[in-house]
């Protein structure tokens, strides 16, 4: 087999995939992806750009439409999915935005599970009506009130499991089932399984939406988002939206996520690996009231997320004595663990949700997400899990100082 023979790739598994799937060299051979840094693309002649136009023949137009190194990055995620296309777009936000939008018109209905990321509630809670869309937000555990709510005719259904920040997981198989039966398209927001532990597509979902810049770029540096699905719904649906809207990813960003992709599973195998001891060292900590972790056996639902995912994920939330006060004094005393609202990143990043990432939500709903002031979520990175762990002693030695 030659160097340039592609007929091997069918049996590569996920690690080599995640390295080599869509990799389309240039005549320079080069070994990394190139970024391609152009906004637009030349004709031989007027010919050549009439039939572009027309559809008769495949050319980059303007990056805005397409661009190789964003389609390095779209052929490779939807390798990586199990989807059969892709669309990069310029943040998370720009996926979830984009694939309601493109998908609803005034008089439909929308479903949503209540505990989303900030951001997709407020689109869900406050643009989709502003257009004339119903829009219905249930408890995501509990089944009678999907089936109550997907009683009736529905356009799409947008749920996050495990979602932000307690760590609840959803039963995307048997919540896909009433959707499709209510004629809606179920999106999952995959960012905090990340595609290394959760298949959504194969378990009945119709459209995976990611926030790339958590897991995949990992490394703090570029925003980016990508939607996944079925080729015909994001041909004729979402990619007109997208491409005259203009919600199009840098090329440079594209590039940067390559870069990530190659070491996903490793930093995401290790971080979960952290995450795991961290965990059992919380549930044992003086002043802790409780942890929370898919991958251990006290998990509420802890027998669904053995289902259907395949690890545990690198998050951990947990809840300290004392309230807000116990809270900041935990964080405060830490030294190697940074205060930030963002996530999935190779350093290890604590939050206080209940005055940052979901300060804006009412206090009375935030309790009923189970968030209260003492709750702390913890993004566990790529440190020696034993030097986490002495940080997290700091915490708990100021929360007994207090
Ligand atoms: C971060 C995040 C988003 C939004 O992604 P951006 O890249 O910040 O726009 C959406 N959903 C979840 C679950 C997230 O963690």
């Amino acid at each position: 087999m030659s160097n340039s023979d592609t007929s091997c790739q069918a049996t590569w598994r996920p690690a080599t995939r995640q390295l080599h799937a869509g990799l389309e060299r240039t005549a320079y051979g080069e070994t990394s992806e190139p970024v391609f840094l152009t906004s637009g693309f030349v004709y031989d002649n007027a010919e050549q750009a009439a039939k572009t136009f027309t559809g008769e023949i495949t050319h980059y137009q303007y990056s805005r439409f397409g661009n190789p190194t964003v389609a390095a990055l779209e052929r490779r995620l939807a390798d990586l999915e199990g989807a059969e296309a892709c669309i990069a777009t310029s943040t998370g936000m720009g996926a979830v935005s984009s694939a309601l939008l493109s998908h609803v018109k005034a008089g439909d209905r929308v479903v949503a599970s209540s505990a989303l990321f900030g951001s997709c509630h407020w689109i869900v809670a406050n643009l989709l009506p502003r257009y004339g869309v119903t829009t219905v937000f249930v408890d995501g555990t509990n089944m009678d009130e999907w089936a109550e709510a997907l009683s009736e005719p529905t356009a799409a259904v947008l749920l996050e499991s495990p979602s932000n920040p307690m760590l609840e997981i959803l039963d995307i198989a048997a919540i896909s089932a009433l959707a499709h039966k209510a004629g809606a398209i179920v999106v999952v927001d995959n960012v905090f399984a990340s595609p290394v532990y959760q298949k959504p597509l194969a378990l009945g979902a119709d459209v995976v939406v990611y926030s790339c810049t958590k897991h995949i770029d990992g490394q703090g540096r570029v925003l980016g988002g990508a939607v996944l699905g079925r080729a015909q719904w994001i041909a004729e649906t979402l990619q007109p939206f997208t491409r005259n809207t203009g919600n199009a990813l840098s090329p440079f960003n594209a590039w940067v996520m390559l870069k990530g992709l190659e070491t996903l599973s490793l930093r995401v195998d290790a971080m979960a690996r952290n995450a795991a001891q961290v965990a059992d060292y919380l549930a044992s900590a003086p002043g802790l009231l409780t942890v929370r972790y898919p991958g251990r056996a006290d998990h509420p639902q802890y027998a669904l997320a053995q289902r259907q995912m395949s690890g545990g994920g690198t998050l951990v939330a947990f809840e300290v004595a004392g309230g807000r006060e116990g809270a900041f004094a935990f964080m405060n005393a830490l030294k190697l663990i940074a205060i930030s609202n963002n996530l999935g990143d190779s350093r290890s990043l604590v939050t206080h949700p209940a005055t940052t990432t979901h300060s804006k939500i009412d206090p009375a709903a935030r309790a009923a997400l189970g968030i209260n002031e003492g709750t702390i979520r913890f993004s566990v990175g790529l440190e020696d899990a034993q030097d986490l762990i002495d940080d997290l002693a700091r915490g708990a030695a100021a929360l007994a100082a207090l």
